[in-house]
Order: C-alpha cells, then sequence, then structure tokens
C-alpha cells in the first residue's frame, strides 16, 4: 500500500479536477467581485462542499494572497477548514430530513444579526438548498434580494430544480461535474488505496470522487457483494424470501446506501438488457455499464452471447430493459427519501416484487 501524502494547505488545492469552476470563482476573487449569493451544484460527491469551504476560506483569509483562494496556513483559513470560524455558518439538511422555516431563520439571524467577529466578511453556507421548504426558501429569498454589506451566500446542492426559480436567478450558478474514471482512481491510489481497489471504486463512482473514496472503504466492498447477490437471487426468490429481505434492508442502517447501489445495478440490467436509446444519455449509458461485467460473471445464463449484443448496441428486451430503467429511479429515489419514511418496509416489499417481475420479464423475452 503507498503511504498518503499530507494534504494540501489550501482546501482549493485539495478539489480534484473542476478547473472551468476554480477557474471562474478565483478570478472573481482575485478581482474583488465574487457575487453575494454563489449556487453550486452537482451530483454526490464531486467536491462542492470543499469549494464552498475553499470560497470561504478566500473570503476570511487574514493575508491577501495573490491567488485570491487565501493563504490556507493563517488562523483565520485553519479555523474554516476546522469549521470553528466565528464568521462562518454552516447548515447542513440532514439525510432525508427537510429544512424547516424556523432552523433556516435561526441560521440567517446568525449569520447577519452582528457585526463580523473578525472584522472583516462573513459567509452563510447552506448544504442541501434544495431540501429548504418552500417557505424557508421564501424567507431566504429575502435576505439574497437585500444582501447585507460583506455577506455572501453560497447554496449547495445535488438539484437546483428543487429551489424557487427567483432563488436561482439570484445567484451565481457554477456547476461542477463528474471526473475521468481514471483520475478517480490515481487520486485514491495517492491517498493511500491499493491499486484494484481504487480502479473499481473509482469506476463504480461514476467519477466522484467522494463516492470513490466511501466505496474504497473495506465496509463499502461487503455491502456492495450483499446487494449485487440479492439482485441475483431475486430472480428465483419466494415470497417469503423476498418480504424477509425487505423486512431486513428496512432495518439496516445502510439502507440509504444499499439502495444506492441497487440502483447502479439496475442501470446496468437496463443497459445489459436493452437498446442503448433506452437509456437517456451517453453519460447515463457509461454509468450504467458500471457494474455489467460483475453481473455477467456472476450470472449464469448472461453470458457471451448476450454480452456481444450488448458492445453491439442491437436491441434486446426492451420491455425489461424499461422495467429496470423505472426500478432505477425508484430505487434512487427512495434512497434519497429513506430517513424520512416513516418505515420504508411497504415501498421495499413493492420494490423488490416489481423487481422480480421486470426479471421474469427479461427470462420471458430470452426463452422466446
Ligand atoms: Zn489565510
Amino acid at each position: 500500500m503507498g503511504s498518503a501524502k499530507a494534504p494540501p494547505r489550501r482546501l482549493i488545492d485539495r478539489v480534484l479536477g473542476q478547473d472551468r469552476v476554480k477557474a471562474i470563482i478565483g478570478a472573481d476573487l482575485r478581482a474583488g467581485r465574487l457575487t453575494h449569493a454563489l449556487l453550486l451544484s452537482g451530483p454526490a460527491g464531486v467536491g462542492k462542499q470543499v469549494v464552498a469551504r475553499a470560497v470561504a476560506q478566500a473570503l476570511l483569509c487574514s493575508t491577501s494572497h495573490p491567488s485570491g483562494w487565501g493563504c490556507g496556513g493563517c488562523r483565520d483559513c485553519q479555523e474554516v477548514e476546522a469549521g470553528t470560524h466565528p464568521d462562518c455558518h454552516w447548515l447542513e439538511a440532514a439525510a432525508g430530513q427537510r429544512l424547516g422555516i424556523d432552523e433556516l431563520r435561526g441560521w440567517v439571524q446568525s449569520v447577519v444579526a452582528l457585526r463580523p467577529v473578525r472584522g472583516g466578511s462573513r459567509v452563510g453556507v447552506l448544504v442541501g438548498a434544495d431540501r429548504a421548504t418552500e417557505a424557508g426558501q421564501n424567507m431566504l429569498l429575502k435576505s439574497l434580494e437585500e444582501p447585507p454589506a460583506s455577506t455572501t451566500w453560497i447554496l449547495v446542492t445535488e438539484s437546483p430544480a428543487g429551489l424557487l426559480p427567483t432563488i436561482r436567478s439570484r445567484c451565481q450558478h457554477v456547476t461542477l461535474g463528474v471526473l475521468p474514471v481514471h483520475e478517480v482512481a490515481e487520486w485514491l491510489k495517492a491517498q493511500g488505496v491499493k491499486a484494484e481497489v481504487a480502479a473499481t471504486a473509482a469506476r463504480l463512482s461514476g467519477g466522484r470522487p467522494g463516492v470513490a473514496w466511501d466505496l474504497s472503504q473495506p465496509e463499502a466492498a461487503a455491502r456492495r457483494n450483499l446487494v449485487v447477490d440479492w439482485v441475483l437471487a431475486l430472480r428465483e426468490a419466494t415470497a417469503t424470501e423476498l418480504f424477509r429481505q425487505a423486512e431486513e434492508w428496512a432495518e439496516a442502517p445502510d439502507l440509504p446506501a444499499r439502495l444506492e447501489i441497487l440502483a447502479l445495478c439496475l442501470r446496468d440490467l437496463t443497459v445489459l438488457t436493452g437498446p442503448r436509446d433506452v437509456v437517456a444519455g451517453e453519460d447515463e449509458f457509461q454509468a450504467g455499464a458500471l457494474l455489467v461485467p460483475e453481473l455477467v460473471q456472476r450470472q449464469s445464463g448472461m453470458g457471451g452471447a448476450r454480452r456481444g449484443r450488448i458492445r453491439d448496441g442491437r436491441p434486446r428486451d426492451p420491455a425489461a430493459a424499461r422495467a429496470f430503467l423505472a426500478l432505477a429511479e425508484q430505487a434512487d429515489g427512495l434512497a434519497r427519501r429513506a430517513g424520512q419514511l416513516g418505515s420504508p418496509r411497504l415501498s421495499l416489499d413493492a420494490l423488490f416484487l416489481d423487481l422480480r417481475s421486470a426479471w421474469h420479464k427479461c427470462a420471458g423475452s430470452s426463452s422466446g
């Protein structure tokens, strides 16, 4: 195992890739014209929160570093990184939870009520901004429309569509994207992850370093095997087995993570069984192909011939493919809402039953 290098001092230097984002925001910082309301969006695990904290570091650094991004070493920079800076106010929606108006008002007040403690700027960062209720977003809108002096708001979200259009139009919107898989693998190796683990985790993450990091940890490999085994076993499962699994999943503390992997498997099955155009776009096709080799390897009857068809991109079981894709979206949605559901049991029953039906559709079509 390689030894991990010490991380760079400045937070922005720890963000992998995202050169366009760094260039846009960096130019504004150097010119002293950064917007008072910044919206950072992009998929989970690409570095949105590190960028948000790096912008806070840039704004609160007590030295005037020529890069515009702060020095990374002064007391202010270190406190921003540690999350203890008195002028950096961070609010994050808990997993699967909504942010109500009271919680948001308390946070806005903490940002604007007093003068900046250190006499410079103050920064309010809202992570999971789309999960603010409509009333909460309307309250926040007032602060964005009439920005208090030397205050910068940073909204972070995976789904900007979940924000009021009026909020979006008040913000400068910067989007972070996924990275080439090989870059993510190289980065994991530099963090001390074994080469073969790094390669698999990077591929499975679809180019998202944060997700790849989680997947490279030992417990993630066990979870992935558990989910893949169940997806394949479900094809022959009895109703009793199916409901017992749903019950076990419903109680599992890692349910959202299991559902995310399940969604990946289902996207793979879409690719495996369907014509290319069933899958929304090229990116999604790539993302969907993540588990294909593993599924093919582990599933007798889905061997070479079918794999050849996938490469050809020729139609195959389009009805089953559509069913798998719909189930993938269902699993994704369930993963996002898992914390909000009183009990996910009924949703899991339905999901597993539908998945078994999709398998049967697929089997029926290929035997014909
Ligand atoms: Zn500094």
